[in-house]
């Protein structure tokens, strides 16, 4: 099969942000084509079944919202959803034991899993105030700033891996954590800060839930796949990207081995950040340097 020579829009990376994006512009009637590396669309969306256990080697799940309601009712996965009971107990390795994670205030104030001057940090959070420095801070400084650095290793560390699988000693709190940052900024205090940020929150109200599919996240990405039929290119990579003069943009392709080209009016990179900045080096020599840094 042979890449249309111009299409409307190229969606560069069949990650779930690419996937997503392929699917909404040709949902508004967009001329939308995705190109994937990899034979397997989903990125670092990953669920094997080994042994008859489902193994995610990527992410494990993901909180409900409106949107992705709405694209499981698209896409026809809804009855696939499974949701973690909100109340079900989690637990952080410390040493060689499981200790349970304290899920509302009374039970941090209980847990042993925290020392005293923690707590105390958290009734400080709760009756001071404080203010967030200029520039950005990672979300370890800003755990160490208000609360402790006990806190960061034993809850927050484990939490912020779970999400993100990054290091919170990199990570911005701006961009992985907006609310806490927004919730000091506001009130002073992460707890008042929040409490009065629910309130003025538009929609409808309850508590986030993590959800998953019954055979892994998986089920996402290939359930949008075959919804993209011909228009997702897999085992096609983006080598270079050249900026026309009409404004389009001429796109060199390796095809599983083959060397094609062709135009897109628009272009959506959803590659990971290093892979874009130099992808764009042509377009601006400061690309490959900033997104190399993130
Ligand atoms: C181990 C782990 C656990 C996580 N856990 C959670 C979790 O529990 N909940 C949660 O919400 N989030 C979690 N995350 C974060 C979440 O999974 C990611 O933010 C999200 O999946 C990233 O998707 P993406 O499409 O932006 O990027 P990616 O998934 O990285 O996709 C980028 C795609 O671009 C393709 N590509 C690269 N170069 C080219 C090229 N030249 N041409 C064409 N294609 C190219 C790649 O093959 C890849 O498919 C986790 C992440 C990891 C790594």
């Amino acid at each position: 099969m042979s890449v249309t020579r111009h299409v409307a829009a190229l969606v560069v990376g069949g990650g779930i942000s690419g996937l997503v994006c392929a699917f909404a512009l040709r949902k508004a009637g967009i001329d939308a084509q995705l190109v994937e590396t990899s034979p397997r669309p989903g990125g670092v969306i990953n669920s094997v079944i080994r042994d008859g256990f489902l193994l995610e080697l990527g992410p494990q799940s993901f909180s409900a919202t409106a949107q992705l309601h709405q694209l499981c009712e698209d896409l026809g996965i809804s009855d696939q959803i499974v949701q973690a009971p909100p109340r079900a107990p989690r637990y952080v390795l410390i040493g060689d034991e499981l200790q349970p994670v304290p899920l509302t205030p009374p039970a941090f104030f209980m847990s042993s899993l925290i020392n005293g001057s923690t707590k105390w940090a958290l009734l400080r959070d709760i009756l001071g105030k404080s203010t967030p420095p200029d520039g950005d801070e990672s979300v370890a400084s800003f755990v160490r700033r208000k609360f402790s650095a006990q806190l960061l290793d034993r809850l927050v560390g484990p939490l912020v891996s779970g999400i993100y699988a990054g290091d919170p000693e990199r990570l911005s709190i701006r961009s992985a954590f907006p609310q806490l940052y927004e919730a000091e900024k506001v009130a002073g205090s992460i707890l008042r800060g929040m409490l009065r940020l629910a309130k003025t929150r538009k929609g409808p109200r309850g508590r986030p839930t993590l959800q998953t599919f019954r055979e892994g996240n998986q089920t996402l990405a290939s359930a949008i796949s075959r919804k993209l039929g011909a228009a997702l290119f897999a085992q096609t990579s983006v080598t270079e990207i050249v900026k026309r003069s009409d404004g389009s943009f001429e796109v060199r392709l390796d095809v599983n081995g083959r060397q094609e080209s062709l135009t897109a009016q628009s272009l959506v990179m959803t590659t990971p950040t290093d892979v874009t900045g130099k992808l764009l080096v042509q377009l601006d020599s400061q690309f490959e340097s900033l997104l190399g840094s993130v």
